[in-house]
Order: structure tokens, then C-alpha cells, then sequence
């Protein structure tokens, strides 16, 4: 590679977030705000300006929990059956307490939710049980709100800085981080008290059906490099079977239905135009009646909306076209597709790792603390099921308020200097070499065999086989990986993150010897639900070097949960009288 000046530099702070897309920004201001001497530093691979799910804007608040319209009782009901009862619930309960409070803020910071004409907050039907959806009419700004609360507090921010490693002490406890400048491959160490990882989901796992590397539903500068780091350090991650698979505009990273277009009449329709899904909210039990339909003969699946009136149609396109992915309009243009004329298809998205939709994530409490003492996690890659924007705010808030106590009585761990430089040896190795496989490629290969083997259904055989093929990946990439200036060192470190957790979806997908979460995890060698040995947790993490699960018992509820309420999630598909 090109010149790489070895330079590695050194920062002391008291609190570390790494992550600055949505749970990062709200952690590093409330703690900042909770203790103005606090040395914070917001770390971010791209710019924070501009960065993460909602760089571009946002809809709406999926799960909402507001006074008059849903207890946080009701919403901790919903959740635990969403999740087909595998759910801590002391951290969604502590979410849906505290959520209204951060909708207030946000509201303060310029962020306008809908409101109707005596000016309560206009909620919106969509999940299964409760009404916990709010429009954003102005979600284009909600980034350049943050950004100005953040200049305010006078948090410092590092941009264009890739977290490649946490460093632990002696007695385990966090000590901080590694990190390379994308644009210049300079080193910064981080001594820090306290960690929070908001990096978002895992979304380069599978390959997009548009068969672009970035065309992914997730934003794609999330390629798992949160779990890695998690996981090298020595945390547990839980539910990682627990796969993301949503359901898709074909060819089109954008979502289709349930929670803009729902709420105005439109649906999910199969090829008959025919509803056959009760509830469009999504869920693994959503997604596993999609796939039979698609299996079925009925399909392809579509988003149906020909039958509402063009003014109403004319909304809908005001919201999906303009603020999250103001792409969309331009997509349906060149395909010669309008929602007024004609149906428009529909498909699976690839397979990721997200607690946003699902439950994929680095296990936490209440508090958003980890298993390791001092790192916290909190947005999409912290496993609170079904967490989504509002999730990401609140948690990531909760995070910096107790981070920021933590610190008040800590002291720096000791890392020892030789892991720093083993570190700068990975990190480098692929610059090293003269020739060898563009990270592309290494990257390309990986995410191809995640759906050719790892796509649900699970079939054992296939996983086991996905294992020996991404060991032979490991072994190119470890020996054969070359990368020719920083920005494409960057892409190598993100191919390394993508790999490992290819294999962590691999060993969780073959621990739980059941199906559970309809489509997310569902296993034809052991097609039922097996509530007697599985319902639990299975906790991932790097034992003695490798790679294993435990299980973890599922903590008693708070809220408790009728039996005949269990699986009102199960009872997905439309039958038809005769
Ligand atoms: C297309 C789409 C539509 C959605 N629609 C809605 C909706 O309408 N309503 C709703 O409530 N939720 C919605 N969500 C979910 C919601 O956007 C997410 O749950 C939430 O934004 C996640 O926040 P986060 O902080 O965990 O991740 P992000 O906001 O993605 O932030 C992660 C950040 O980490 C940075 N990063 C990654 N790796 C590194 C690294 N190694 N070093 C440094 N920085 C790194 C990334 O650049 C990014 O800025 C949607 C999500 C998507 C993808």
C-alpha cells in the first residue's frame, strides 16, 4: 500500500461511545448533560452529520409508548409474545417507562411527530395487540437535529475513525479502544473507563436480492463490526439465531407496507390480490406465511394499494418517497411501476443481525450494560427485541446516564501494550502484501455462501457445510487479503467483522435444536417449537479462544402472560370460511 505513516496516537476520556448514528448521538449527550465535566468522546467510522439507519430520515416511531393510548404494561405484553417469549423484560419495560419522555425531548429538539387537531400525538394501528406507531412529517431532519443538540453540549466527535478492537484489563474490565483513520489508516488508541457500542445492526450478512454488496436494507456501513468487537472482548451475545429477514419492495432496499401504508388501507396481497397475513406488523411469524405463500404457488408476494383513492395514494408517496429513502420515487420511475395501476412486488430481504426488528443482539440488562464490566450496548446491536429508532434514542440515553455514574467511580483498567500492537499487526497485515484477493471479493464470497447456506429455512447439513466453506474463506482472508490504500483497508476490516459473524449465525443456528420466531429461525430438522428444553436464551461468546453457546434462563416476568395470550403472534394467516 501507498504511504502509511506509523503513527499511532493516544486519547484519555472517561466515556467512549462508538457509534454515531442514532443510540451513539443520545448517549454521548445525556451523559454529557448529566455530568458537563465528563470527558465524552463520540466515535463514528463515517460522519456523524450524515451517518447510520437514519442518515436520511425516518417515517416514524414504530413503538411509541404513549399515555392514553398504550401502558407499558400493554407494550411489554406485546413485545414478550412478539418475540414469541423469550424476552428479559425488565429492559423493554425500563424502554416503554422512559420512551415518552425522550418523544418529548426529541419534539423540543425540532422534531415534529403528527399531531392531531386538539394537538395529542396522532398514533397509528399497526402491530398485532396495541397502537404504538407516530408519523414523522418532518423525519428528514431528524439527523440534523441531533447534530446541532450535539455542537450544543460540546461533545467531541471523531469522524472517519473505524473502532476495530475493544481492549480489556487484566481483571477483564474494559479499558477502551482501537481505532484507524478510513482515510489515512492512523491509529488511535482510546484509554476510556466506560465503552458504549451503538453500532448499529449486522446488515452486510446476506446478499441483497438487487445482488448489490451495499443494496442492503440495513444501513451498509453496519457490517457487524459491533458484534465482532463484542465478541473478541469477551461479551455474551444473545439470540443471534434469532435472524433479521424483513419483508421488501423486489430489487429495492426500502420497506414496503406495514407502517406507512398500513395505517392509509394498504396491504400485503398475494398474487390474487388477496390478503393472507392478519397483521402486517413485522414479525418471524409474519415472515414464515410470506415465504409459504411464496412457496405456495400464489406468490410472488405484493404491496397492494391500486384499490385506494389516487389523493390517498398521493400521501403515501409524499411520506415513502420522500424522507427515508428518497430513492424510491426514482425506482419506480425507471421500472415504469405506480402504485395506482398495479400491485407491486414484493420479496425477502437478506438475513441480518438486529435487535431493531428482531432480537439478534449483545445481551444487556436494564441499564444497557453488558457482561463486561464498564462496556455497554445499546440501538440495534443491544438485544432488546424489537427496539427500532425510539428503542436506539431511549436505550442509548439510559446507557449514557449510568455510564456516566459508572465512571464517577472508576478508574482506568490497565491494557497491556502488546495487545494494542498485536492489534495494529491484524489490523495492517493485508496492506503488507503486494499482491493478493481484493476485500471485495473476500466479502462477495462470504455474503454468497451466507444465502446460499445460511438463508432460512435452516437445514443442518447446509450449516455444517457453511462452516468448512467460511473456514477456507478465514484462511484467504488471513493469508491472501490485500488492501491497496485506506479506504479499501477499511472494506478488509469490515470483511473480517462480516465473516465472523457469519460464523456466529452459523454456531447459534445449530445450538437451538428447535424452531422458534416463525421464519428467523426455523429449522427443518426440528420443525416445532420445544418450550420444555429451549425456552431460554442462548448466550454466544469466545470461550478459551473459540467459539460457543450456553443457555441462559429467560427471567421471570414482570408482566405476566396468559397462556391463551402466548401465541396470539402464531395465529398469523387469514383462513378463509368456506
Ligand atoms: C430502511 C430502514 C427503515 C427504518 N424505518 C424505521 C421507522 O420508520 N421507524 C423506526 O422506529 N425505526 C425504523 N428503522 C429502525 C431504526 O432506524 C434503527 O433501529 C435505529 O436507527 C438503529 O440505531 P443504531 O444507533 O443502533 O444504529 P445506526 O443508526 O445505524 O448507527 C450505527 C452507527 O455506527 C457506525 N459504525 C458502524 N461500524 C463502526 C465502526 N467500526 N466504528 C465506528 N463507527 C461505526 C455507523 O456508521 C453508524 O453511524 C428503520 C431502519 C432501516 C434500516
Amino acid at each position: 500500500m501507498g504511504d502509511i505513516p506509523d503513527r499511532v496516537s493516544q486519547v484519555d476520556c472517561d466515556i467512549l461511545v462508538i457509534g454515531g448514528g442514532t443510540a451513539g448521538p443520545m448517549a454521548a449527550y445525556k451523559a454529557k448533560v448529566k455530568n458537563p465535566k465528563a470527558r465524552v468522546v463520540l466515535l463514528e467510522k463515517a460522519n456523524v452529520k450524515r451517518s447510520g439507519a437514519i442518515c436520511m430520515g425516518m417515517d416514524g416511531l414504530n413503538n411509541a409508548v404513549i399515555p392514553g393510548h398504550a401502558t407499558p404494561e400493554q407494550y411489554v405484553k406485546e413485545i414478550t409474545i412478539a418475540n414469541d417469549g423469550i424476552c428479559d423484560q425488565a429492559p423493554v419495560y425500563k424502554y416503554a417507562e422512559r420512551c415518552f419522555e425522550i418523544i418529548q425531548e426529541l419534539d423540543k429538539f425540532g422534531i415534529r411527530f403528527l399531531k392531531d387537531e386538539k394537538g395529542d400525538f396522532d398514533v397509528k394501528k399497526v402491530h398485532h395487540i396495541g397502537t404504538y406507531v407516530l408519523p414523522m412529517p418532518n423525519g428528514d431532519t431528524v439527523k440534523k437535529a441531533l447534530y446541532r443538540q450535539l455542537r450544543r453540549a460540546q461533545i467531541l466527535i471523531s469522524n472517519r475513525y473505524m473502532a476495530t478492537r475493544l481492549l480489556t484489563g487484566n481483571d477483564g474490565r474494559i479499558a477502551g479502544a482501537i481505532a484507524v483513520n478510513t482515510r489515512t489508516a492512523e491509529f488511535l488508541v482510546f484509554r476510556a473507563k466506560s465503552v458504549i457500542l451503538c453500532l448499529g445492526a449486522a446488515g452486510r450478512l446476506g446478499l441483497p436480492s438487487s445482488g448489490y454488496l451495499f443494496g442492503t436494507y440495513e444501513n451498509a456501513a453496519n457490517s457487524g463490526d459491533g458484534y465482532a468487537m463484542a465478541y473478541h472482548a469477551g461479551a455474551g451475545l444473545a439470540n443471534l439465531e434469532c435472524f433479521q429477514i424483513n419483508p421488501l419492495i423486489k430489487d429495492y432496499n426500502g420497506p414496503s407496507c406495514a407502517y406507512v401504508a398500513g395505517p392509509f388501507g394498504g396491504y400485503t396481497a398475494n398474487n390474487e390480490g388477496m390478503r393472507f397475513i392478519e397483521c402486517d406488523y413485522w414479525s418471524g411469524q409474519m415472515m414464515l406465511e410470506f415465504y409459504n405463500e411464496l412457496q405456495s404457488g400464489k406468490g410472488p408476494v405484493f404491496l397492494k394499494l391500486d384499490h385506494l383513492a389516487g389523493e390517498t395514494i398521493g400521501e403515501i408517496e409524499s411520506i415513502l418517497h420522500k424522507v427515508e429513502r428518497p430513492t424510491r420515487g426514482r425506482f419506480h420511475e425507471g421500472r415504469g411501476t405506480d402504485y395506482r395501476h398495479r400491485m407491486i412486488e414484493m420479496h425477502i430481504s437478506e438475513i441480518g443481525f438486529c435487535s431493531g426488528h428482531s432480537a439478534s443482539g449483545v445481551f444487556v440488562d436494564e441499564y444497557a450494560r453488558t457482561t463486561v464490566d464498564g462496556l455497554y450496548a445499546a440501538g440495534d446491536m443491544a438485544n432488546v427485541p424489537h427496539n427500532y429508532m425510539l428503542g436506539a434514542f431511549t436505550n442509548g440515553a439510559i446507557a449514557g446516564e449510568h455510564a456516566v455514574d459508572f465512571v464517577a467511580e472508576t478508574d482506568f483498567a490497565e491494557f497491556d501494550p502488546a495487545d494494542v500492537a498485536a492489534e495494529c499487526q491484524r489490523v495492517l497485515a493485508p496492506t503488507l502484501r503486494e499482491d493478493g484477493i481484493p476485500p471485495n471479493q473476500i466479502e462477495f464470497k462470504t455474503r454468497r455462501f451466507v444465502n446460499d447456506y445460511l438463508q432460512p429455512p435452516k437445514v443442518t447439513r447446509k450449516y455444517e457445510l457453511a462452516a468448512d466453506r467460511f473456514a477456507e474463506i478465514r484462511d484467504d482472508l488471513d493469508h491472501g487479503m490485500v488492501a491497496r490504500d485506506p479506504h479499501e483497508l477499511m472494506r478488509a476490516l469490515e470483511a473480517a467483522s462480516i465473516l465472523d459473524c457469519a460464523d456466529m449465525a452459523v454456531c447459534a443456528s445449530l445450538f437451538r435444536a428447535e424452531s422458534r420466531w416463525g421464519l428467523y429461525h426455523y429449522r427443518t430438522d426440528f420443525p416445532d417449537k420445544d418450550n420444555d428444553n429451549w425456552f431460554c436464551h442462548t448466550i454466544l461468546r469466545k470461550q478459551d479462544g473459540r467459539m460457543g453457546c450456553e443457555t441462559r434462563p429467560v427471567a421471570p416476568y414482570i408482566v405476566p402472560i396468559a397462556d391463551d395470550e402466548r401465541d396470539a403472534y402464531d395465529k398469523q394467516r387469514i383462513r378463509r370460511q368456506a
